[in-house]
């Protein structure tokens, strides 16, 4: 058999050897960092045996597919200590993550801190022992009588779901066998750092009415160095957490009074909220949009003619009764706009219309899934809907384009990825009309030099998009923006304009979303910058301490200058030591603290301090009004689209 390489070179092998040997064969150094391998795209264990003439790849841990194989293999070693350490607890799923992994248990008591400790120890001498981990299949009645006869109920329920005439896998490593698809490392041996990180509850297949298991969540790198790396990470993005400095900085909460998923803006987090909303109207009036307000609710028949009642009801709201009529709160703000650009006769000459709102929206998430700002039931999308004729639609889609990598870089995000998804099976509109918006998209996306990737069968039912997601400080990707074609919802409402010709055509319509939803995005702008916000977003801009009381008035005259400049100050006298003060307003994150002593009430001046530590040292007050007014404008101002 043939035995090709990535690179082209190729092996003439007998048949038999394995995918392991067969690469040794193919002079690829075999070591311990080479840990699966994809044989005609499929992800293999290197001890499969290969019978006929294949494109083989290894596997390491610096690609995705061989990080999976390698963490996996890291939750089997977690449930092999679990089962050695606690024989009772059966196996459920134990799934590979991202950055980590997890091992579902059904358990009688939650695992405490010390079994934790029991348990990575336990994994960390599995990997020690250096087992061979070994491939077995069986039919599936073998499989149910294996697992049963090992006490594995939930084993047994997820194989009795498989289909009755394909080969069922397991794996082992000494005495433990898992049920698994596969593929693994060679030995437990393989994994280097191996962490435990900690415990949640989880319902069984993520039903509440099934039983409570009790999920234990690790990591594993190939070295400690990477691990350490890795932990460091992890502790940056907690200490970052929304919840965490949204309650610090007195931003937001969430409280089980008002509801879950429901969000209250504090003084602080409203200012936020304000500046956002103002940068965001102003750019929309500038940019050709005319926005409109909606009401939060409206009869329930306006979402049966929009499809929502049909297709979207599990995620809204039960609707409510008023005099004869059901009411529906709003789960999107498109049906009103639509309603407002039916109000007219349009006319070829009219479009395209830009529709803008920041429209508050109700919809019904599992309490489970809510999760701070990022997840919630009432939110408020920066919205709009664009009607145009079809030959329009690159032009206002390149518009969008460069409208929202403006907005985005504004808010501090510079690197984006953009996806391109295309028809999904189920679809409505003509295989034309798919391919002429498809193409448009496409068209605005290489018109404006953007790298995208596209996303095959990915595009909603009533059209193509364009996703673009963003990258935070911590190298995490959001996904905020959309830009979505339409051809279900014109129909569906009748929509119409005159063409030229004189007859009535039908207009394309486009759903946009720059931020997202403004909690969401707010959430992400707290991570993104720690609650240190630039400048121009930031909820007081500059705290004036005095050094004693003798500098009273002085400061109080010092932040109504401030004021007076368009500027949010705060004074702070209190009768502490000025270190205290200092340190107090570096955890609110104010981006300058102006101290006056004696000296600087003397010379008219302010000693400047930036939230970092950096002394900007002594400046007049219009000075500092100059400082402050510029940084603000480079922030904002200067990004400016050119066109
Ligand atoms: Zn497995
Ligand atoms: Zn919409």
């Amino acid at each position: 058999m043939k035995i090709t390489l990535k690179d082209g070179t190729f092996r003439d092998l007998p048949a038999g050897q394995t995918v392991g040997e067969a690469l040794s064969v193919a002079d690829v150094a075999l070591g311990p960092d080479i840990i699966a391998a994809k044989v005609n795209g499929m992800i293999v264990d290197l001890s499969r045996e290969l019978r006929e003439d294949a494109l083989v790849e290894p596997l390491r841990f610096d690609s995705p597919d061989g990080r999976e194989v390698y963490r996996h293999t890291s939750t089997h070693i977690m449930a092999q200590a679990v089962k050695e350490l606690f024989p009772t607890a059966q196996l459920t799923i134990g799934p590979a993550l991202e950055d980590s992994f997890y091992y579902d248990f059904a358990y009688d008591r939650p695992f405490t801190p010390e079994d934790l400790e029991k348990i990575e120890a336990r994994a960390r001498e599995i990997i020690k022992r250096n087992l061979p981990i070994k491939r077995r299949e069986f039919s599936k009645p073998q499989a149910i009588e294996f697992f049963r006869a090992c006490g594995e109920a939930y084993k047994v329920e997820l194989i009795e779901g498989f289909p009755d005439n394909e080969p069922i896998s397991a794996y082992s490593q000494g005495a433990f066998v898992d049920l698994c698809r596969g593929p693994h490392l060679p030995t437990t041996g393989h994994v280097g750092a191996f962490k435990l990180l900690n415990t949640a509850g989880a319902y069984w297949r993520g039903d509440e009415r099934n039983p409570m298991l009790q999920r234990i969540y690790g990591t594993s790198f190939p070295t400690q160095a990477e691990l350490d790396a890795h932990l460091a990470r992890l502790e940056e993005i907690k200490r970052r957490d929304h919840r965490k400095v949204g309650k610090e900085l007195d931003l937001i909460t969430i409280q089980d009074e008002i509801g879950p998923g429901l969000v209250l803006w504090h003084p602080k987090g409203a200012l936020i909220r304000l500046l956002i909303e103002n940068f965001w109207r102003e750019q929309h009036l500038q940019n050709g949009y005319d926005l409109v307000y909606s009401p939060h609710v409206a009869r329930l028949d306006l979402w049966k003619t929009s499809g929502h009642v049909d297709y979207y009801r599990d995620n809204m709201f039960t609707p409510m009764k008023v005099e004869a009529s059901e009411y529906q709160l709003k789960p999107m703000n498109c049906p009103f706009h639509i309603m407002i650009y039916k109000s007219h006769l349009r006319s070829y000459r009219d479009l395209p219309i830009r529709y803008g709102e920041l429209g508050t929206v109700y919809r019904y998430e599992r309490t489970g899934v809510l999760h701070g700002l990022l997840r919630v039931r009432g939110f408020t999308q920066d919205d709009a809907h664009l009607f145009c004729r079809p030959d329009q639609i690159e032009g206002e889609v390149s518009r969008v384009l460069d409208f929202t990598f403006f907005i985005l870089r504004t808010f501090g995000f510079t690197e984006f990825e953009v996806y391109l998804s295309t028809k999904p099976e189920k679809a409505v509109g003509s295989e034309e009309r798919w391919a002429q918006a498809t193409s448009a998209l496409e068209a605005a996306l290489k018109g404006r030099s953007v790298a995208y990737e596209i996303d095959p069968g990915e595009g909603v039912f009533y059209g193509p998009k364009i996703d673009i997601k963003i990258k935070d400080a911590l190298g995490r990707s959001w996904q905020c923006s959309t830009i979505q074609v339409d051809f279900n919802n014109p129909e569906r409402f009748e929509l119409g304009y005159i063409g030229e010709d004189g007859k009535s055509h039908q207009p394309i319509m486009i759903h946009r979303a720059l931020m997202g939803s403004i909690e969401r995005f707010f959430g992400i702008l707290i991570e993104h910058f720690g609650g240190a916000f630039p400048t121009w977003l930031a909820p007081v801009q500059a705290t004036v301490l005095s050094i004693t009381d003798n500098q009273r008035d002085y400061v109080a005259g010092v932040v109504a200058q401030l004021k007076a400049a368009g500027f949010r100050a705060e004074a702070d006298l209190r009768n502490e030591k000025i270190g205290f003060k200092i340190r107090e307003a570096e955890k609110a994150k104010v981006p300058f603290m102006l101290v006056a002593g004696d000296r600087e009430v003397q010379s008219g001046t302010v000693s400047v301090r930036g939230r970092s530590g950096s002394n900007l040292g002594s400046m007049s007050i219009s000075g500092f009004v100059e400082h402050l007014g510029q940084e603000v404008r480079r922030q904002t101002r200067d990004l400016q689209p050119t066109n």
